[in-house]
């Protein structure tokens, strides 16, 4: 008999997914146009078409034999190469092809990460809201789940809420901007005031503590904001990314850790990460999508239909008497549930044919999370039913 947590989580379905399949039945009894459904994070906006024609071209080639073999498990040579060269163009960050290591997207660089730090009794601090998978992959290695809870008077990051939470067994801390679910683009002042907490900590524990920065987002950002560089601010930081939204291929699973050299005892993290993630089970990210990204990694996504799709939400909803968080980044954007429970009212939407999941899984109860990549359209005709579901109540 199989006896273990992983049972449960595999059966445990995620409240996000329930609601999007949800919406299928739905979509097929009455009519896809006529459901509103803002559950699920998938870009709406096509992938670039350099990025297309950058797959016919590999899809074209005659060296079939390497365009589908393997890659070394860090990734191609020349991916890697190309990759650090854009990340020291873009943020002279001296990167260099041996501090990155490509991976199947974001998630397993946060995986292969957090195993890669994880040492007896290592605690991870978490910012609510947080992504829901961190304590799935905090716990998977081993490690202690520490939240700090919202601040909702912003969901920014405010450096006085984080210093309670330290202790000496924290080993590292997880940021994620621009954030899912709120859509806020921590500011360079508020990541330096964290760098010098996190400095004053890693001496006062007498071991470094590294910050782990969950960026896929780093370019979906508005209002002319800029999501800071964060190991330009603290040397300990690790970066995991991935091209899931920036470039539209969530399914090409696509991504890269970067531990920079003056990263602590970054030669010895780098292998553990190659370590952590050869336990894992990788062998290498998908040799086609590397090769994408080795020609496409300077593009710049389309955020506009983001942009226009966030603004046209925020104004109607705020308008019905909705309270909502003003997304600077990313695709989402948080409401308060105005009546009821966030489950409550995720139940009382769907009545009105709208799908919005709650945020207890993103750790922020009261809130629901809208995935604003979804058609102009939708949200369009999706707001004479929010104006009836508040007015409505339960
Ligand atoms: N981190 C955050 C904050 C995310 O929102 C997501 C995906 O939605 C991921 C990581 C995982 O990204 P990937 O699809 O590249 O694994």
């Amino acid at each position: 008999m199989l006896v273990n947590e992983m049972v449960q989580l595999g059966a445990k379905r995620s409240g996000i997914r329930e609601l999007f399949e949800y919406g299928l039945r739905k979509k097929a009894e009455i009519g896809a146009e006529n459901v509103f459904d803002f559950s699920i994070g998938n870009p709406s906006v096509p992938a670039p078409d350099a990025v297309q024609d950058a797959y016919k071209a590999i899809a074209a080639r005659k060296d079939t034999v390497k365009v589908h073999g393997y890659t070394s498990a860090t990734g191609a040579m020349s991916v890697r190469e190309a990759v650090a060269k854009n990340l020291d163009e873009r943020f002279h960050c001296g990167a260099r092809a041996q501090n990155l290591f490509f991976t199947c997207g974001a998630a397993p660089a946060l995986m292969s990460t957090m195993k890669a730090m994880r040492v007896e009794g290592a605690e991870f601090i978490i910012l609510a809201p947080y992504f829901p998978e961190y304590p799935t992959f905090i716990n998977a290695v081993g490690g202690k789940v520490v939240v700090v809870p919202a601040n909702t008077t912003d969901f920014d990051l405010h450096v006085e809420d984080v210093e309670p939470y330290f202790t000496e067994h924290t080993q590292a801390i997880i940021i994620n901007s621009p954030n899912n679910p709120s859509g806020v683009v921590y500011k360079k002042e508020a990541l330096e005031a964290l760098a010098d907490l996190l400095r004053k900590k890693s001496a006062e524990f007498g071991h470094p503590i590294y910050l782990i920065a969950d960026e896929p987002y780093r370019e979906l950002v508005f209002d002319g904001y800029e999501a800071p560089f964060i190991p330009n601010i603290y040397e300990n930081t690790v970066v995991c990314y991935s091209w899931s939204k920036s470039l539209s291929l969530p399914g090409e699973r696509i991504g890269y850790v970067y531990v920079p050299d003056r990263c602590a005892d970054s030669v010895d993290l780098f292998n553990a990460v190659a370590g952590s993630a050869r336990a894992l089970g990788h062998i290498c990210a998908p040799t086609t999508s590397q090769y994408i990204v080795e020609q496409c990694c300077g593009l710049m996504p389309d955020i506009q239909a983001y942009d226009e799709n966030r603004k046209t939400l925020y104004e109607a909803l705020t308008g019905f008497g909705y309270t909502c968080v003003y997304p600077h980044g990313a695709f989402y954007m948080l409401i308060k549930a105005p009546f009821g429970t966030a489950l409550e009212f995720s139940e009382r939407a769907k009545d009105f044919n709208i799908l919005v999941p709650p945020c207890e899984p993103f750790g922020c109860p009261g809130y629901l999370r809208l995935s604003t990549c979804v058609s102009h359209e939708m949200i369009l005709k999706s707001l004479p039913a929010f104006k009836a579901l508040i007015e409505a109540g339960l």
